[in-house]
């Protein structure tokens, strides 16, 4: 892998990644490319493509004020691993759960979990709509981050239950992302939900516009939410 000209992305981006981290991107590189020839995992294969728009592009939740590394994270809707594993390679002390409803996916992660030695990170094959009730699951992480889920009003009811009381929900937007807000802002503020603040980006060599929008937990998601699995996508909350 080009592992130059990462870094020097991210350094760009104040972001000091060591040899070794370096050598896990080009581990996760290479094997998302071999897996992807079996199973569909990404339709980015392209090399410098990979690394701006999966691994960059993850990692920019990281500018976002008060991160804080030794934290409970749930990548929800994770796919092939994004945003959670760019940012547990980088924050090694992050305790890491990624979710995802397509078990080939988990398979995928639990073989890069092991390949990367990424300790402390667990792939859980779920519905959001069902771990959402789960005591084990329920208002216990500090920060949820999900990219190219769902629109915000439907991922806010997917994410905001996993949060804790204080903690914060990252949802990983292009530029639609301030009118899905606008439409989302009632039913996050019936989830227990505050916006927090929101960042844009504008993403090397494309210059494609990123716009990341911060969530605070401020009071409990009602036990009603999430509703049953299909629920929330059917009908969205307005
Ligand atoms: N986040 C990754 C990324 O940005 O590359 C993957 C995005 S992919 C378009 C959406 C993923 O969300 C799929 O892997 C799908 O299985 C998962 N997903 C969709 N709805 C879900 C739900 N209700 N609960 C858990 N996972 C879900």
């Amino acid at each position: 892998m080009k592992k130059d000209f990462l870094k020097e992305l991210l350094e760009k981006s104040e972001i000091y990644p060591t040899a070794e981290q370096l050598e896990k991107f080009a581990v996760f590189q290479e094997e998302l490319r071999e897996w992807n020839q079996k199973f569909n995992l990404t339709a980015i294969e392209e090399e410098e493509e990979i690394i701006i728009k999966h691994f960059y592009d993850s990692l920019l939740g990281m500018k976002i004020t008060g991160w804080q590394s030794r934290s409970r994270l749930l990548d929800l809707g994770t796919g092939a691993g994004f945003p959670g594993i760019p940012l547990k390679i980088i924050n090694p002390d992050l305790q890491v759960t990624l979710v995802d409803s397509l078990q080939k996916r988990i398979g995928f992660l639990d073989h890069l979990i092991q390949k990367l030695q990424l300790t402390g990170t667990q792939a859980v094959h779920g519905r959001a709509e069902e771990m959402g009730q789960n005591k084990e699951y329920r208002e216990k992480f500090d920060y949820v981050v999900s990219r190219a889920v769902a629109k915000l009003s439907v991922l806010s009811e997917y994410c905001l239950p996993f949060v804790k009381p204080g903690g914060k929900f990252l949802a990983y937007k292009g530029p639609e992302g301030l009118e899905e807000y606008n439409g989302a802002k009632k039913a996050i503020q019936e989830l227990g939900g505050n916006l927090y603040e929101m960042k844009d980006f504008v993403l090397p060599k494309q210059e494609s516009k990123r716009l990341i929008i911060v969530i605070q937990k401020t009071a409990p998601t009602p036990g009603r939410f999430p509703r049953r699995p299909g629920i929330p996508a059917k009908k969205p909350l307005e």
